[in-house]
């Protein structure tokens, strides 16, 4: 059994035309987490059992007193408790899609977000600093050195110890930091001053990474990795590909009839086209529904709902050098946190998209 830390995070990226323009050039997503993608033995991230609890880290007092526009514990929990419910009651078709349910627990007394202590923090942090970085969920794993063999005990810094992983794969902890650094609102807030980020929002996006859910490139999706401020950055709905993703790391039996999947290969001049982004559009609607990257074998699976679908091949970004504001396109670079084994070196973008 192995212990790893992966963090994600949410960035600014200025500039309100993001959305705008994002939704039409396409940009690309992975709905789960992959590990250990130089191997065949590629596990999903989740949680041991879909049933989470959470609780506030009232230490981080910024939230009640610092900003000025969260007024109180109520008014937090409040737009906490709207973003889970987001996530827990996803529903396609009036059918719940996935298995999910979050649980606040006591304030918590710690005084760091510990990602030893099986304990999942949700506060404010002034660790972060003015990096770009709006939030930060820290997201600790457990994971088996032996392909197809559970990961087994671990041990926690608080409460019962050890615990089980009965998964390849499990999720021992999962911390959120809004950083205070950056000003927050709530939805009570109609007329927000500029610059200020949408707590519930942000909050949403943090919760996917919570549960497990990596970035997505569809800019509808508040799994995208970029965040604006004021009231164009506010994404109160869940996207399909958000609603897909949690689905396929904790699919409610019900919405199996529904589901299906798209899958294929992506070669170029013969060799596999790893980390290909590759899109499903609906064919009825031209909406795009969801995308994922290609694996090491050039494989890639897309979770979709019942329909007709056209599919989408594109290069990812070449710019290697992280979240890029020059250019405007999120690059592998979003997507090697879960030590997923996405390495920005050797992603194939030597290719022109494809419509197929
Ligand atoms: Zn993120």
């Amino acid at each position: 059994m192995r212990r790893i830390i992966i963090k994600r995070r949410k960035l600014v990226w200025g500039g309100v035309a993001l959305l705008g323009l994002c939704s039409a050039v396409l940009l690309f997503a992975t709905n789960f987490q992959l590990l250990r993608l130089s191997s065949s033995d590629i596990q999903r991230t989740t949680w041991a059992s879909p049933n989470i609890s959470w609780s506030l880290n009232p230490s981080n007092t910024i939230v009640y007193t610092g900003s000025g526009t969260l007024a109180n514990e109520t008014a937090l929990t409040s737009v906490l408790n709207t973003a889970f419910s987001l996530w827990s009651g996803a529903q396609y078709q009036s059918t719940n899609v996935n298995t999910l349910s979050f649980t606040q627990g006591a304030d918590n007394g710690n005084t760091s977000f510990a990602s030893g202590d099986c304990v999942n923090s949700i506060g404010f942090s002034d660790t972060l600093g003015a990096t770009g970085t709006i939030a930060l969920t820290q997201v600790a794993v457990v994971f088996s050195t032996t392909p197809g063999s559970p990961a087994g005990s671990y041990s926690c810094s608080t409460g019962a110890t050890p615990r089980t992983c009965p998964n390849e794969v499990c999720i021992t902890d999962a911390d959120i930091e809004f950083n205070k650094s950056y000003n927050f609102y709530t939805p009570s807030y109609s007329n927000p001053p500029g610059g200020y980020f949408d707590l519930q929002t942000v909050a949403t996006h943090e919760i996917g990474h919570l549960f497990g859910l990596d970035h997505s490139g569809l800019a509808n999706a508040v799994m995208f990795p970029y965040g604006d401020s004021g009231t164009g950055g506010i994404v109160h709905i869940l996207s399909l590909d958000d609603e897909i993703g949690s689905a396929a790391l904790y699919t409610n039996s019900s919405i199996t009839s529904m589901a299906g999947q798209i899958q294929g290969t992506v070669s170029v001049g013969g060799n596999p086209a790893f980390a290909a982004h590759v899109v499903a559009i609906d064919a009825a609607t031209g909406n795009v529904v969801t995308d994922t990257l290609a694996d090491n074998n050039g494989s890639y699976t897309l979770r979709v709902f019942q329909g007709n679908y056209y599919v989408l091949t594109l290069p990812l970004a070449t710019d290697t050098s992280g979240d890029s504001t020059s250019n405007g396109v999120t690059t592998i670079y979003n997507y090697n946190g879960f030590h997923s084994g996405y390495p920005s070196s050797t992603a194939v973008t030597n290719f022109t998209g494809k419509f197929y």
